[in-house]
């Protein structure tokens, strides 16, 4: 019998969530729908009563709600519970479990870009510590990473996040500007800002002039499929990326969740390029 499943968040216009995940149920033969269900912040209560009433199997959790859906939940795994946001929701035994994909999903793909097992001996550098921010630094600093620095344009914000990763690894928190004038010392560097952002594509979150030969620069946004700071990151000679396999990977986990069958990752990434109008 076929499943419902879903995202929750206000506006859902642009999500490509419903397609990748539609698309991989249909290609796998699976008879489940994925829906989104648009909810602004005083609708979250009642639609998650809606949820559990109409036996929705799992979704997912986006803007705004990533944090303020955790006491709605039953249970929340101790990773959501250190990154501060769920986006996943999963159901055992009628209880709803609240998750975090995006930290693991990111972590994935930057290990994927690295060809490495582990970040043992990287020095890695996080711009911004906003949400995403949060995903992505508490799940680098339980992987084993050498060190890591947090910069932000509040500092207050980056310093609050590294106090959330130190039990795990060595983590500093500077100012962009700082950041800036050891752009060298730093292996990885990842945007987690929206700088870059469409419309925004003109702006970049940090020069790239003094960068390493051979840096990895990773940006979490995947429209443009290019951000300006990639581009120019690519033609000094980096390992660039964009957010898509973080978007792909964040999503195959929250499959095998709720199904416990894997996607075919490939495949999910194809849909959604088309989509974008990439190659
Ligand atoms: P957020 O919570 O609003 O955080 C935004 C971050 O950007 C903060 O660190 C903020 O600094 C910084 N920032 C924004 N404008 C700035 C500016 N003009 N100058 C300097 N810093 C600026 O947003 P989020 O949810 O973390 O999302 C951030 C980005 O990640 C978005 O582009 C989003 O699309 C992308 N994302 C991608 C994926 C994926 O799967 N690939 C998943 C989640 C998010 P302050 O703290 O100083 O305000």
């Amino acid at each position: 019998m076929g499943k419902l499943f879903g995202l929750v968040g206000h506006p859902l216009g642009h999500s490509m969530s419903p397609l990748m995940h539609n698309t991989e149920f249909r290609e796998l033969g699976l008879p489940h729908h994925y829906q989104p269900f648009e909810l602004k912040e005083d609708e979250l209560e009642e639609g998650i009563k809606a949820m559990r009433l109409l036996g929705v199997e799992g979704f997912n959790v986006t803007i705004p709600h990533k944090v303020s859906i955790i006491p709605m939940l039953d249970e929340v795994e101790q990773e959501a519970m250190e990154i501060g946001a769920v986006n996943t929701v999963y159901r055992k035994e009628n209880l709803l479990i609240g998750a975090n994909t995006d930290g693991q999903g990111y972590l994935q793909s930057l290990l994927k870009l690295t060809g490495e097992d582990s970040l043992v001996n990287k020095n890695v550098l996080v711009i911004g510590a906003g949400g995403a921010a949060r995903a992505v630094a508490v799940s680098i600093s339980r992987s084993g990473v050498s060190s890591m620095t947090i910069a932000n344009r509040t500092v207050e914000k980056a310093e609050k996040l590294s106090d959330v990763c130190r039990p795990y690894a060595e983590v500093d928190a500077i100012s962009l500007e700082l950041a800036n004038l050891s752009l060298e010392a730093y292996d990885i560097i990842i945007n987690t800002t929206s700088i870059g952002m469409s419309p925004d594509i003109n702006n970049v979150p940090i020069p790239v002039q003094d960068v390493k030969e051979g840096v990895v620069m990773s940006d979490l946004i995947y429209n443009p499929l290019e951000t300006l700071w990639l581009t120019e990151g690519r033609e000094k000679g980096a390992i660039t990326a964009n957010g898509l396999s973080m978007f792909v990977e964040q999503g195959a986990l929250a499959f095998e969740k709720w199904l416990g069958i894997k996607p075919d990752r490939s495949r999910m990434t194809e849909t959604v390029l088309n989509k974008l109008g990439g190659k």
